[in-house]
């Protein structure tokens, strides 16, 4: 126990030593357990993601019961991501969990249902005989497996395997350059889209996103069913990147899948487009998650090879807010060595973020067309901090957005969002060095002030004569008035002589 676990406020000390940068953890049969979450949190996670592609639903909605419970019951916001399967081919289930096939075997994809083997296998939605023709390559598993289509019947496709490797349930199927004209409703994503309704589910991850109208749709079923969780574009094949402006504009995130990015385009161009989206969403500030194979070796290994390390510590100088694990947390052998690998990494790199260009980015985007209000406040309280060498950002907030539009300017100072409910908190969990704090729900600004001070000091974040900047929006509790910002000297001690 330290002094700020007994704090009136749920700040865990182990909060303030956590990395800026978000994890995001994939949950699955290696984690998915009480003590699995718990020891995720504790290396580090800030989200848990559910692949709605692999796995029940009944295993679904246990991982969102445990995420819940654990996170309120440590004091800890922690967001849940859910995956929506969108127009990405897939395998269907095996009757083997790994299905050998060998170079220049005949296999057949077909859309009858069934369970796969050496011979045959059931790819869902249906539509990909429709994308290919004679020739076309196909790739199982983002590369694992090649097959050369050799002819197209009544919806089979028989193929020749051209590279030959183990098959696995639900593993994508990819055909490399083709564009699906597969509607993006289909019948698995109606149904995980029915599993976000029925659960509590922060963001909302779209698979295979091909433009703004395909979020924008998205967005407009999720809302008749009144939940409006945030929504997370995966940029994950090449018209997806020649729509990135536009897909940014109706997100509320983005995320760089380089699993399929790798195999839809040649994977020497994944390096530049993962350097794009970074930047594009930086300017736009919009949270970035850099996804994929980032720690890859640590599904069967302690530790990460130097060019993991490398591309961890990378991605978070190059601005994303966020890093992701697939199947270290999911299925990997050491899941929680693989978040404290993150977690140690992405400080490291943190040391050294160029927070004057971050901010730039920033500052250059919202000055565009004249700078709102709240952008100026929220710019204003970063270079005041510097400036005063104030020792945190505090940032009041109830619907989280204040504090979110504090942290795209990328502060160098500690910020807090000071929220009056885990929810929010939950909702900043992709947000860049946010560190959420359940506060009191004050009415009046000075009582707000007087709260912010004694956290500071009680959390030992500041200490008596130093300087914080608070931001707010006047009136309270209406979100997206950010208006007002204050310096607020901690006072000194009064010393009694004995
Ligand atoms: P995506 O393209 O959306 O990333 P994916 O198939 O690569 O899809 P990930 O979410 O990256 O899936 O997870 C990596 C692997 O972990 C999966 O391919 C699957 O084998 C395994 N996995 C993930 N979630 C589960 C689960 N709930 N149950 C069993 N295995 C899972
Ligand atoms: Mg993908
Ligand atoms: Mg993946």
């Amino acid at each position: 126990m330290t002094d700020s676990d007994n704090s009136n406020y749920l700040l865990p000390s182990f909060l303030k030593s956590r990395a800026r940068t978000r994890i995001v953890c994939t949950i699955g049969p290696a984690t998915g357990t009480p003590t699995g979450i718990k020891r995720l949190i504790r290396a580090g996670m800030s989200v848990g993601r559910l692949n709605l592609s692999h796995g029940s639903s009944e295993e679904h909605h246990s991982y969102v019961k445990i995420l819940r419970e654990v996170a309120s019951e440590m004091g800890v916001a922690v967001g849940i991501l859910a995956d929506l399967p969108g127009p990405k081919y897939r395998v269907g289930e095996m009757e083997e969990p790994e299905i050998t096939l060998v170079n220049g075997q005949h296999f057949v994809l077909q859309r009858e249902p069934c369970e796969g083997n050496a011979e045959r296998a059931n790819v869902w939605p249906l539509g990909l005989h429709k994308d290919i023709t004679n020739g076309s390559s196909v790739l199982i598993d983002e590369g694992e497996i090649e097959l050369k289509v050799e002819e197209i019947k009544s919806e089979q496709i028989h193929c020749r395997v051209t590279l030959g490797g183990v098959m696995k349930p639900n593993k994508a199927v990819t055909a490399p350059g083709n564009t699906t004209t597969v509607d993006y409703f289909t019948p698995e994503t109606v149904n995980a889209l029915g599993f976000v309704e029925s659960s509590d589910i922060d963001f909302v991850g779209l698979s295979y996103v091909r433009d703004g109208k395909d979020v924008e749709r998205v967005r407009a079923h999720l809302r008749r069913s009144d939940k409006s969780p945030q929504l997370v574009a995966k940029i994950e094949i090449q018209q997806a990147v020649d729509n990135l402006v536009e897909i940014l504009a109706e997100s509320d995130a983005v995320m760089v899948a380089r699993g399929d990015l790798g195999v839809e385009l040649p994977f020497e161009r994944v390096p530049a487009v993962q350097k794009r989206i970074i930047r594009i969403a930086n300017e736009v500030g919009k949270p970035v998650i850099t996804a994929t194979q980032m720690m890859e070796s640590m599904i069967v290994s302690p530790t990460p090879t130097r060019a993991e390390a490398t591309d961890v510590y990378n991605a978070v100088r190059d601005g994303t807010d966020a890093i992701m694990l697939s199947a270290e947390t999911s299925v990997g052998k050491y899941p929680f060595k693989a978040v404290q690998a993150m977690t140690r990494i992405a400080k490291r790199a943190e040391r050294y973020l160029e927070h004057p260009m971050l901010a730039e980015r920033r500052q250059k985007a919202a000055a565009k067309g004249g700078l709102a209000v709240d952008d100026a406040i929220a710019d204003g309280a970063v270079s005041t901090a510097v400036h005063l060498n104030a020792k945190a950002i505090l940032a009041f907030t109830k619907s989280g957005s204040t504090a979110a539009r504090v942290a795209a300017y990328r502060p160098s100072k500690p910020l807090l969002a000071l929220i009056t409910d885990f929810g929010a908190g939950a909702k900043l969990a992709l947000r860049w060095g946010v560190i959420p704090v359940v506060v009191e729900d004050h009415r009046e600004i000075q009582d707000m002030f007087t709260a912010a001070s004694e956290l500071v000091i009680e959390t030992k974040i500041a200490k008596e004569g130093d300087v914080i900047v608070a931001v707010a929006g006047l009136p309270i509790g209406v979100p997206g008035t950010t208006n007002l910002l204050r310096v607020i000297t901690l006072p000194e001690p009064v010393h009694h002589n004995g």
